[in-house]
Formats: C-alpha cells, sequence, structure tokens
C-alpha cells in the first residue's frame, strides 16, 4: 500500500480547511441550514475507507424549502430579467472560478470518490470550457417569426422551464454537475441540486465558490442526501425538469414518478460499451486504449469499454497483451503519481463487483488475471479480464461498474456489430481500424449514442452526449442542453 494512502493525508491545505470547518450543511436560498430533524450521514474517503465529512440529510421538507427558495430566486425580476449579456459575464465569471480552484476542487473529488488526482484535474479544468461554451449562448437563444398579413406578429422565443432538479451519481460529481448547471443557468432556470449521497462534497464546494463569486442567492441549492431525497424532488409539484444522471433503475423509477407531475426528464443512464478492434488497427495506439477504457476510474464510468471484441486473426495475441498489461497495473492510492487503479467507491460496490466475478465464473468464464479484492484498507479491486465469455452472459450484458471486462473474438464485420448491438445499453462504442469505409460501416451501424473511431472518452461542450436505447433519453452538452432546459412559448399577436 502506498505512503499516501498509510498516511491518509488530505492532500490540499484549503481542502483540509474545509473538511475541518465542520459538517456540511444544506445550501438553501444562500443559508447553509441543517437537514429537518439534524439528520447526517458520513461521506467516505474510498481509498482509506475513512470519514471525510459529516453530511446533512435532506427530508422532503428539506426539499420543499428548496424549491420556495428556486422559485423566489426565479419570480425575482433580477433574475427574471438579467440581459443576456449580463449572464454571459455571470457564467464568464463561474468559469474563472472554475480555473481559480482546479487544485482544490480537484483533489476535494479525488478524495471523496477516488478518481485519479491528474484525471480529477483535467476535469475540474474542462469544466470551466463547458461553462464559457453556455456563456456564449445565453445570447443566442432564439425564437421564430412567421410570415404574416401585416396586422401582427406570429413568433416563438425559447424560455426558461423555472425551477429544475438536477440528480447526480458519484462517478465525477463537478462533470456531471456543471453540465446540468451551465446550461441550466445560461436559459434563465433556477435550481434543486441533488448530489450523490456517496460523494456530495464537490458540489457543496461549488456552491460556495458560486456564491462568493456573486451567483444570486437560491439560483443554486444544493440538498444532500439519499433515493428517498432525490426521489421527494421527483414527486414536488413545483419543480418543472428533473435531469438525472445516474443507473437504469433509478432512471425508469424517476420517469415513472415524474410522469404523475408531468415532468420533463432527461436521463443518462448506464452502459456496456463495446470496444472493437479489427485486424488492421493501430495495436499500439488500440490495446493501452482498450486497457485504459475499461480500468480508467476502476471502471466506473458510464462509457468503460467493457466488452473488448476482437478480430479472431488477432485475438490471442490481444487478448493475451491485455491481460499482461493489466495484470501489472498498480493498485493505490489516487494522489500516487504511479497509481493506475484507485479505489472503488464504497464496500458495497466492492461486493457486487466480487458477486459478478464469481457470476461470471460459474457462467463458464476464465479469469485471464485479477477477479479479487486489494489490500486492507479501501475499497480495492484486481483489474480483471474475463476470456473464454459468450456475450449472453451476464457479466457481458449487465453493468458491473468496476474494472472487469469480457474479451471475445468476432470473425468478420457483420459478427463485430450484431455483437456490439446485442445488449440492451447504447451508450458508446471504440472501434479500432485504419480502413476508412469499414471504420464508416461500423460506425453507422453500430447502435450507441456516441461512438469513437481509433478514440476513446473524448467529450467536448459543442458536441451532444447520451445513449441510444436503454442508456438514456434527451442530450447533454451542445446545443441540445439548449432545447432540454428550456420551452417554446408560441405568441400570435394582433393589433
Ligand atoms: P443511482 O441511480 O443509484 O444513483 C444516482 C442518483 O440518483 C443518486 O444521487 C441517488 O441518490 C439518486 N436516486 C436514487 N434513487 C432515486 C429515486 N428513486 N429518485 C430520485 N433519485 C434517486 O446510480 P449510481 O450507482 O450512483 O451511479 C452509477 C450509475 O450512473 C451507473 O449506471 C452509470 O453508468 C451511471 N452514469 C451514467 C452517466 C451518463 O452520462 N450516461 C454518467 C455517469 C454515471
Amino acid at each position: 500500500m502506498s505512503e499516501a494512502l498509510e498516511a491518509n493525508r488530505i492532500q490540499h491545505p484549503l481542502v483540509e480547511t474545509y473538511l475541518k470547518s465542520g459538517a456540511k450543511k444544506l445550501f438553501i436560498g444562500g443559508q447553509w441550514i441543517d437537514g429537518e430533524g439534524g439528520r447526517t450521514f458520513d461521506s467516505i474517503d474510498p481509498a482509506t475507507g475513512q470519514t471525510l465529512a459529516t453530511v446533512a440529510h435532506g427530508s422532503a421538507a428539506d426539499v420543499d424549502k428548496a424549491v420556495a427558495a428556486a422559485r423566489k430566486a426565479f419570480d425575482n425580476p433580477a433574475w427574471r430579467t438579467m440581459s443576456p449579456h449580463e449572464r454571459t459575464r455571470l457564467l464568464l465569471k463561474l468559469a474563472d472560478v472554475l480555473e481559480a480552484n482546479v487544485e482544490e476542487l480537484a483533489t476535494l473529488q479525488s478524495h471523496d470518490m477516488g478518481l485519479m488526482y491528474p484525471f480529477s484535474q483535467y476535469m475540474v479544468a474542462s469544466m470551466a470550457d463547458v461553462m464559457r461554451y453556455y456563456a456564449g449562448w445565453t445570447t443566442k437563444i432564439f425564437g421564430n417569426t412567421f410570415p404574416q398579413d401585416g396586422n401582427g406578429i406570429f413568433y416563438t422565443k425559447r424560455e426558461p422551464l423555472g425551477v429544475v432538479g438536477a440528480i447526480i451519481p458519484w462517478n465525477g460529481p463537478i462533470l456531471a454537475a456543471v453540465w446540468k448547471i451551465a446550461p441550466a443557468l445560461a436559459c434563465g432556470n433556477t435550481i434543486v441540486f441533488k448530489p450523490a449521497e456517496q460523494a456530495p462534497l464537490v458540489p457543496l464546494r461549488l456552491a460556495e465558490l458560486f456564491e462568493e463569486a456573486g451567483l444570486p442567492e437560491g439560483v443554486l441549492n444544493i440538498v444532500t442526501g439519499d433515493g428517498a431525497t432525490g426521489a421527494a424532488m421527483v414527486a414536488h409539484p413545483g419543480i418543472a425538469k428533473i435531469s438525472f444522471t445516474g443507473s437504469v433503475e433509478t432512471g425508469q423509477r424517476i420517469i415513472a414518478e415524474g410522469a404523475k407531475t408531468m415532468k420533463k426528464v432527461t436521463v443518462e443512464l448506464g452502459g456496456k460499451s463495446p470496444t472493437i478492434i479489427f485486424p488492421d488497427a493501430d495495436m499500439a495506439r488500440a490495446i493501452p486504449t482498450a486497457v485504459m477504457g475499461f480500468t480508467s476510474g476502476a471502471g466506473q464510468g458510464c462509457v468503460c469499454g467493457t466488452r473488448i471484441l476482437v478480430h479472431e486473426s488477432v485475438y490471442d495475441d490481444v487478448a493475451s497483451q491485455i491481460a499482461a498489461a493489466v495484470q501489472d497495473m498498480k493498485i493505490g492510492s489516487p494522489f500516487d503519481a504511479d497509481t493506475q487503479i484507485t479505489p472503488i467507491i464504497s464496500r458495497e460496490q466492492l461486493d457486487k463487483i466480487n458477486n459478478y466475478v464469481d457470476i461470471g465464473r460459474k457462467e463458464g468464464a476464465t479469469i485471464a488475471t485479477g477477479g479479487e479484492t486489494y489490500g486492507d484498507k479501501g475499497f480495492f479491486m484486481k483489474p480483471t479480464l474475463m476470456t473464454g465469455v459468450t456475450n449472453d452472459m451476464r457479466v457481458m450484458q449487465e453493468e458491473i461498474f468496476g474494472p472487469v471486462a469480457g474479451i471475445l473474438p468476432f470473425k468478420d464485420t457483420e459478427e463485430a456489430i450484431r455483437l456490439a448491438n446485442d445488449v440492451t445499453y447504447g451508450l458508446s462504442a471504440s472501434i479500432w481500424t485504419d480502413n476508412l469505409t469499414n471504420a464508416q460501416i461500423v460506425s453507422d451501424s453500430v447502435q450507441a449514442g456516441m461512438v469513437w473511431v481509433n478514440t476513446i472518452f473524448e467529450f467536448d461542450p459543442m458536441v451532444p452526449f447520451g445513449g441510444y436505447k436503454q442508456s438514456g433519453m434527451g442530450r447533454e452538452l451542445g446545443p441540445d442542453s439548449l432545447e432540454a432546459f428550456t420551452q417554446t412559448k408560441t405568441v400570435m399577436l394582433r393589433h
């Protein structure tokens, strides 16, 4: 176990100060308040298993308070009639806040959910670009005008929805938060935001920094808590829309419950994404990327490439190279420079991953490497490659959300496409080939919202992100998010 892990040091003085500053409260209407009845829960550092902070547990009554504060902020003329240019300046300021606090926010995120520190740093820094991208949109949210007979005008405008709810998972809270907060604010909404109970600290600190930078009170409210807190948001008639990122099961519940108050709902859900390697691929890039594809973030990413499909002519060689690379990966603290595998978010998630490895064994898979937990502090899983799998096995169909992949051969392009699509998910695919025709055929045929050819995990605020099939409804980023956070008003005006 690494030194940093042994010492359990908090890796940034500002984070240390923040954590020592006491229990974390709900942020409602610009005030920090206790949850109803003083209920709390602990946020745990998954690398050490130790408590980082005690956090208020929001109830339905707290959600109600947050919705009232968000509504008041929405109805405030200062917010409602803010000029688009002023809104641009505000969002640019929030982007500067992200950039100025990269180290602190990245350190907090890496402690709270175990993401590799350099990756966490990059993630926070790139969120400034997302904020700036939407800052640019505030002046370009247009409606239409329609031809008329001279006695009036018909036109449409895009208006904010009002109070919107955002609910996120634990695996990358800064990203999930900014992807929702930036477009929601650009469109003039106010927000009730619920972080995941496993990693609530970054959104809380972000709200504090945004408030200091001048975000008006009540525009962004943070209610921490578990699924029941989220369910109270979904049931609340004062919330117009839920923007959700998380599991399929919760997404289904949100769609069903949200229907009762006719909420607009967008959901970004799970995946079981293929990495497809053709024999003409640049193996020096394809193989390390396939490894990174299922081990990055210890496999706790919705877009992880957990089904590796390899042409039969190169299968043995590629499988053994991937197994060898995975076997040597260094497991440890997110803050150690040589760490390659970071912790799993919780004991519960570690048990779930282990259980899936057992299911794989029982289904007849061979554990080529890994297949067990690591160390006695925190929650670590050895990266695991399964061979001898078939695509109908549960381990090849269900999202495991850990550093576990199955690898299997295909004989031709047709079979690669069939295997890639033979799953209920459709979030992403990574295709490796030097043949442009092949690349085009496969990317056209693969049922996935995100297709990466000779690359993986590329995101840009300009381009929409989201899933096909059971991986989601709606898109985030790009102009699509503006659609998601506005509604059309048609005005037919006569004089
Ligand atoms: P989860 O669905 O268990 O929880 C996500 C959030 O929903 C948490 O904040 C949780 O408290 C809340 N929640 C739980 N029950 C709820 C309910 N009934 N009503 C309202 N809110 C409720 O997901 P998780 O285990 O925290 O996260 C992992 C999942 O998220 C994986 O499936 C992963 O693929 C997915 N994910 C998807 C994307 C994407 O963009 N497509 C990105 C990251 C993660």
